[in-house]
């Protein structure tokens, strides 16, 4: 499965976008800069008094895996909405391989893949059926060699010749994901689509992103799943009431926000004032430290042996995205 590369690297991932859009390593002697696969400039979107976007700018690099999150109502399909050339903003344009989404709409479109959050189908036709349609609304005939590889990697062979409507919600959202990679697009949005999708399903599908991502393709995800966002986004931006709050390597967000979080259990004693101050305790005698670096944790031993008490149990967490998102989401 190459449609559109073949490496992490965002230079080289881009070097080997192939369909409309492609680019050559050859004629990457002639294009000092590649376009970014996607580029938001002061976007603006108001609904009646509401200003859902509020002037959001950022670009995304090609062969990226890009997280987009927020909370409800934070303007995230709003956003992915308008990329796909369904809301149009009030202000700001938008870029997909440096094609505008306006005025050059069928080139941007073309090198877009969009997985919305609904699931939407004829209920009248196969699988297969639904594939072929979509492969026609892109003027691509004779697509059955990829449709047969999507449906395979999709692990769908065998619903292939079911209709739409007899298919489970999860294999639903397998059949969103196909219809959206039959142009073999170069950047693809996926905008929520593990919600409501049980484990085994989600493990084959971001086996299977992680694959796209790793041939080339830009990925850009929205979840509410942070410990997903966390584990697969390279760099991860959020919005907050249409506001961009956070735009940053995902390591850097972690390291830069999130505490390390030291819990201790002590064989007997209580804390010196010196730990008990910035300690949570809980109802089980067990006390929760804050750390900021992992240096500290030697400086906490040595005030317990300082103070002679001796360690029963003690276990290190590492920063979680959930709590750099609860915090900046609580930020005035
Ligand atoms: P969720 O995580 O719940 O999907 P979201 O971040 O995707 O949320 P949006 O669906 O983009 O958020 O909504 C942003 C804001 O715009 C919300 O306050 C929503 O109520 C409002 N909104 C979205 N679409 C419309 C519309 N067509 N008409 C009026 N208001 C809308």
């Amino acid at each position: 499965m190459r449609p559109a590369g073949g490496s992490h690297a965002a230079q080289e991932a881009s070097e080997r976008v192939s369909g409309p859009d492609q680019i050559r390593s050859s004629d990457m002697r002639m294009t000092p800069s590649l376009p970014p696969a996607l580029r938001i400039s002061g976007v603006e979107k108001r609904y009646g008094n509401l200003l859902a976007l509020d002037g959001i700018s950022f670009d995304v690099a090609p062969g990226e895996f890009f997280g987009l999150l927020g909370p409800n109502g934070a303007g995230k399909t709003t956003l992915i909405s308008a990329l796909a050339g369904l809301v149009i903003p009030d202000a700001g344009t938008i870029e997909i391989l440096g094609h505008d989404v306006q005025a050059d709409y069928r080139a941007a479109r073309r090198a877009l893949g969009v997985v919305p959050q609904e699931l939407v189908f004829d209920p009248f036709f196969t699988v297969r059926e639904v594939l072929v349609m979509q492969s026609g609304y892109y003027g691509i005939r004779d697509n059955g060699p990829w449709i047969d590889e999507i449906l395979h990697n999709l692990d769908l062979e065998s619903k292939a010749n079911a209709n739409t409507r007899a298919l489970s919600g999860g294999m639903k959202r397998r059949v969103m994901v196909a219809q959206a990679l039959v142009h073999r697009p170069p950047v693809i949005v996926l905008d929520e689509p593990t919600a409501g999708v049980d484990v085994e399903l989600r493990h084959a599908l971001w086996q299977f992103i992680r694959r796209l991502n790793r041939d080339g393709h830009t990925i850009v995800l929205t979840t509410h799943y942070l410990e997903e966002a966390e584990s697969l986004c390279t760099r991860i931006a959020m919005l907050k009431q249409g506001r961009l709050v956070a735009l940053e390597r995902t390591a850097d967000l972690l390291s830069r926000h999130a505490a390390h979080t030291l819990r201790l259990k002590l064989s007997g004693g209580s804390l010196p004032a010196s730990l008990a101050a910035r300690a949570q305790a809980s109802s089980s005698g067990e006390y929760c430290l804050s750390l900021t670096n992992l240096d500290e944790v030697e400086t906490v031993l040595h005030a317990l042996h300082a103070a002679g008490l001796k360690v029963a149990d003690m276990e290190l967490g590492k920063p979680e995205l959930e709590e750099v998102f609860v915090e900046l989401m609580r930020a005035p």
